[in-house]
């Protein structure tokens, strides 16, 4: 029963070191700094550390964005809330003293519109501070694979097993890499959206402070005053909507970003999992090359330069020396 990592040989606990497995005479199949590897989490190195760590960061922005996003669908819903009060307010005023009421309603909530802008631009500084964060241990990790994965020295079916595993893994993560530059243009789009907004939405509440300003001192008409203030106020909503956006659209790059890391983990952990070895030449006792070794021995003897000292075994040529055998 094949019991290497890759399913397909049993090496390495049936077969002792430096013995070949049975199905492909290789060694230390699966064999990684002395432990058999049966388990890709049993693949851990600094660089997998510090994608864990990694990983468990975009785990804790996702956190604080969720929570971000649910605060400011609150504030939205209250902001709706104080439109449509005003604009109730403004139909069912009839009287001079229910009016002035209203005007004061309007002013208010002009300030608490106007205070929005400011929680919504340092909101997109921390946003923009997530975004623009080094995935340092992402990046190095990626810059490590091998796509598409050879391996020089493979030849069983342990190593085809790996290559396959890892074609798969590299398909997801170039289609995932695909996404998340998706998601990266669509970001800034939305950010150039919400800035061309946010000029649109400033000089009519200068309009409205003046309005304001004005029919205090001259009486001017009251739906006059009223209408631009519901305009100003939907037009905060209006950005408060692309606001909720470009939080969304961050936490999909975020879970983009985890779904790449961990892939990058999975693969980075496979490519490191040997496939088996051919057996080193001097080690194998069965090995057919033994003759050849014997004669090149033979044949380099004559040409070793001569010791005083009486040792006449002549020392092994070292593998460089070996001339080519063709
Ligand atoms: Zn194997
Ligand atoms: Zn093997
Ligand atoms: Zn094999």
């Amino acid at each position: 029963m094949p019991n290497c990592f890759w399913k397909k040989c049993d090496c390495p606990t049936k077969t002792p070191t430096g013995h070949a497995c049975t199905e492909h005479s290789g060694v230390n199949c699966s064999m990684l700094n002395g432990t058999a590897i049966s388990n890709l989490n049993q693949v851990n190195d600094g660089m997998t550390a510090s994608l864990e760590a990694e990983i468990a960061e975009l785990d804790n922005d996702k956190q604080v964005v969720e929570t971000k996003v649910q605060e400011i669908k609150t504030r939205k819903v209250e902001l709706e809330r104080k439109r449509v009060d005003l604009e109730r307010a403004m139909r069912s005023a009839n009287s001079m003293g229910s009016r002035r009421r209203v005007i004061r309603q309007a002013k208010n909530d002009i300030i608490t519109f106007s205070k929005e802008k400011d929680k919504m631009k340092g909101e997109i500084d921390d946003l923009q501070r997530i975004i623009d964060h080094p995935r340092r241990a992402i990046r190095i990790a990626r810059a490590r694979l091998i796509i598409p994965f050879r391996n020089p020295t493979g030849f069983c079916s342990c190593n085809d097993r790996k290559i396959q595993m890892l074609d798969i893994l590299a398909s997801h993560i170039g289609g995932w890499e695909n996404e998340r530059s998706r998601l990266l243009g669509r970001l800034r789009i939305l950010l150039q959206v919400v800035q061309l907004q946010w000029v649109t939405a400033i000089p009519p509440t200068i309009g409205i402070f003046a309005t304001l300003i004005a029919i205090v001192s001259f009486g001017f008409g009251f739906s006059a005053l009223i209408l631009p203030v519901l305009a100003f106020m939907l037009v905060m909503l209006i950005i408060l909507a692309t606001h909720i956006r470009i939080h969304f659209t961050t936490l999909e790059l975020i879970n983009a970003d985890r779904i790449l890391a961990t892939l990058i983990l999975e693969y980075y952990r496979v490519q490191k999992i040997p496939v088996c070895q051919r057996p080193a030449e001097e080690s194998q006792d069965e090995e057919p090359w033994d003759w050849w070794e014997d004669w090149l021995k033979e044949l380099m003897s004559p040409m070793l330069p001569q010791e005083s000292g009486g040792h006449r075994e002549p020392a092994l040529p070292s593998e460089d020396e070996i001339p080519p055998s063709d």
